[in-house]
């Protein structure tokens, strides 16, 4: 919307909100918020200037004027500064405890080379308890010069510690001697189902273990206390709220995280609206949890299931129907079987339960696809809302399937920015027209939730907006967007964060857009933040730079403010 119809339309709501001074005052709001750009996401009422809370509910969203009502002597009234107001950012994807559990170890986030991390493995070893493990995340060999997978040599010095350390996906993890030795891996040891232990020419293990070959060694690392789990939580929490997230959809919850999160939420100290989808790793857990059946909560929603097809493309673990283009001797490999894939997703719907199903290879979304459509035909016609998680690498004739069988297409738009140097070399110019295109998924009717899948990415969902609009990295690379005709528009991105993912957590009637009745989730930008960014990526990437969350706001508390310094908006008439 330009800025000339934006003041028109405050012009028709300042007379509306003059025709109804003369209503008796309403009950007082205990916060009400004032001159703001509010980006409501209602199709009533797409813009507005003011809002009203009381208790965890809105109870007005309009004009200034009309907000004034709610204006009682105990109500605390936060002028805006026309800084810009989202309804509550949601996470469609992320991993809660992980990004806790990230918090506290080493980040190999953009490191350079396999020298740079030893170096940070060798300064954390002082203070490590004698034995312990030293873990740490985020390490990716395609940022580093040659771009090979590194070895246990390149760790050498460091015997003191066991060592672990995984991929930025998580599909890969890279350990040092003293892991290999702990866990008993020799050139004996066999790739295990659904993984891969890399070797060098004499078949001896180098220290790169793919997919379902990292239990060899994970399984020997001592679990974490509940202590532990309960503080990577509560650090996890305040990370989100800091980044405007004022929910998430927890993709693969096992048994003791969802005790933690039970236990937060007994606690209120879950301040985060979580929908968990259980982990299908362990099936008696899985089992117990459907036997109950779905638990529909404001902050602790229980009624989905996480399966996984595949790995991921990075480590070349994702399954594609013709061979890798930079290595023809494999088409990665699926971790589950079409027929188990088809035969939970029947068994979680007989339950009320929902499923998401991560797939990154066109192979592996074939297959959730077929798993999905017989799984479907079975069961009566309903409002099941099935998930892809990723939806990465799709075959041409296989868009056409996400509209018809209603489903919803759960994406990270920051993997498409992280990705986008490697990509082509791994799938080739004709499969990348079908990868991350978003445009085709939301064209063949699929509804599309985004999120960053944290702590892979950040969990910022203001990088996740601007990857979606402008597909270009922080940098502001490619000038012109990588496969510019897949972008989103501002409004679309938007939608992913809040009106759509509330919808894939079947949380639209209480949560999504900003309207009087919903729960009062909100995210209020700082900084330079222009509502026709539509039309100007240069702009954006500008913007990110610049755009800091001012306050997050879950069921009416604020539970994130930034330092409230004087807007610098950019936003002129
Ligand atoms: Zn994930």
């Amino acid at each position: 919307m330009g800025w000339k119809a934006w003041r028109r339309i405050m012009a028709m709501l300042a007379m509306t909100a003059a025709g109804l001074a003369g209503c008796a005052p309403d009950q007082p709001a205990d916060l009400v918020l004032t001159g703001g750009n509010l980006m409501t996401m209602s199709p009533d009422r797409p813009r507005a200037r003011a809002l009203a809370i009381r208790d965890e509910r809105l109870v007005f969203v309009g004009s200034e004027e009309g907000a004034r009502r709610f204006i009682g002597p105990e109500t605390r009234v936060v002028d805006l500064g026309k800084r810009v107001v989202f309804p509550g950012l949601v996470d469609a994807h992320g991993h809660l405890l992980s990004l806790g559990r990230s918090l506290s170890e080493l980040s190999l986030t953009g490191t350079q080379s396999p020298a740079q991390i030893r170096q940070k493995v060798l300064e954390k070893q002082p203070s490590a308890p004698p034995g312990a493990w030293i873990t740490g995340r985020g390490w990716d060999q395609n940022g580093w010069p040659g771009r090979e997978f590194p070895t246990w040599r390149d760790l050498e010095g460091t015997e003191a510690h066991p060592v672990y350390l995984r991929r930025v996906d998580g599909h890969a993890a890279w350990v040092n001697r003293t892991a290999l030795d702990r866990a008993g891996i020799t050139r004996d040891t066999p790739d295990p189902p659904g993984g891969r232990l890399l070797r060098d020419a004499r078949g001896e293990p180098t220290g790169v273990l793919l997919d379902n070959a990292a239990d060899l060694v994970r399984r020997i690392i001592p679990e974490p206390s509940r202590a532990e789990r309960l503080e990577w939580a509560r650090a996890a929490i305040r990370e989100c709220h800091r980044y405007g997230l004022t929910g998430m959809h927890d993709a693969g919850v096992d048994e003791a995280t969802l005790e933690i999160l039970r236990e937060l939420r007994d606690r209120e100290e879950l301040t985060l609206r979580v929908y968990a989808m259980l982990d299908d790793a362990d099936s008696a857990f899985v089992a117990r949890q459907f036997a109950a059946g779905p638990q529909v909560d404001p902050w602790l929603t229980v009624r989905a299931l996480k399966l996984y097809a595949d790995g991921a493309l990075g480590s070349r673990g994702a399954a594609l129907l013709e061979p890798y283009s930079d290595d023809p001797s494999t088409r990665g490999l699926m971790v589950q079987s079409p027929d188990y894939l088809y035969r939970m997703t029947r068994e979680a719907l007989a339950h009320g339960f929902q499923v998401c199903t991560h797939a990154i290879g066109d192979a592996a979304n074939r297959a959730v696809l077929d798993a999905y459509e017989k799984a479907l035909a079975e069961v009566p016609p309903g409002d099941y809302r099935l998930r892809i998680e990723h939806c990465q690498v799709i075959a041409p004739d296989d868009f056409p399937r996400f509209g018809r069988l209603g489903l919803i297409a759960s994406v990270q738009p920051t993997h498409a920015t992280s990705d986008m140097l490697w990509a082509e070399d791994r799938l080739g110019p004709k499969r990348i027209k079908g990868a991350y295109a978003w445009r085709t998924l939301l064209q063949s009717g699929a509804r599309l939730a985004l999120g960053s899948d944290f702590p892979v990415e950040s969990p910022a969902p203001l990088l996740g907006i601007m990857a979606a609009v402008a597909r270009r990295d922080v940098m502001g690379h490619p000038t012109d967007g990588w496969h510019p005709e897949q972008r989103l528009t501002g409004d679309e991105a938007i939608r992913g964060f809040t009106v759509d993912a509330a919808w894939a957590g079947f949380a639209e009637g209480e949560r999504g857009t900003l309207e009087a009745g919903k729960l009062a989730d909100l995210t209020v930008m700082d900084g330079n933040l222009d509502l026709d960014w539509d039309v100007d990526l240069d702009w954006m990437t500008y913007a990110v730079s610049d755009i800091r969350v001012w306050m997050t706001v879950v069921g009416g508390k604020v539970v994130y403010e930034g330092n409230n310094t004087p807007s610098n908006r950019r936003i002129t008439p």
